[in-house]
């Protein structure tokens, strides 16, 4: 599309917590042969280990906030310049703010933005099953919150840029998949 390149794919992952982009992520990277890039991924494993970007945004993370802009410019521009980025890239969880879109839309240019979606007692009731030490219900109401406030407004700005592909996230996982495959399909991807 946009690239100069046909073959390279730089997708973006949209849609609340618990709309299923984790596990779309992965599945559909591995088919086009891209890396899945999972911000909270990446911050999970920061924390997990012990360094200093861990101690920096575990407190944040812990209540259901964002992690500050300028940390996550950072953290992304550092990973979307490593080698297997080059070909293409699947992008979950990011961006999540306007300052984020404007920041990645000068680092590269987007093929798709697969918006995934679900009603909030799915997500509500999806995160309260997996059990997790964040997943306590004011922190996930929280979390939709945020998300609600500072990320959802971008949907309409890649609509905008005619970037944006709807997929109804409340479906089986074989069934989410299948959606996501024939939308890419019908814009090119
Ligand atoms: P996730 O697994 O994508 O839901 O991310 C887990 C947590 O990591 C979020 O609740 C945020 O605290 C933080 N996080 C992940 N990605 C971002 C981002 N793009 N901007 C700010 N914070 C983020």
């Amino acid at each position: 599309m946009a690239g100069a390149d046909s073959e390279t794919k730089r997708i973006v992952f949209l849609g609340p917590p618990n709309s299923g982009k984790g596990t779309q992520a992965v599945m559909l990277a591995r088919k086009i042969g891209i890396p899945a890039i999972s911000t909270g991924e990446m911050l999970r494993a920061a924390v997990a280990v012990g360094s200093e970007l861990g101690g920096r945004v575990r407190e944040v993370m812990d209540r259901g906030a964002l992690v500050d802009d300028e940390l996550m410019v950072e953290v992304v521009s550092r990973r979307l310049a490593e080698n297997d980025a080059v070909a293409g890239f699947l992008l979950d969880g990011y961006p999540r703010t306007a300052a984020q879109a404007r920041s990645l839309a000068e680092l590269s240019p987007i093929d798709d933005v697969v918006l995934l979606d679900a009603p909030e007692e799915v997500l509500v009731k999806r995160a309260l099953g997996r059990g997790r030490t964040d997943d306590r219900e004011e922190v996930v109401r929280e979390r939709l919150r945020v998300y609600r406030e500072q990320t959802a407004p971008l949907i309409e700005e890649y609509e905008n840029q005619r970037l944006l592909r709807r997929v109804d996230g409340d479906q089986t996982i074989e069934e989410v998949e299948k959606a996501i495959l024939c939308v890419l399909a019908r814009n090119g991807a």
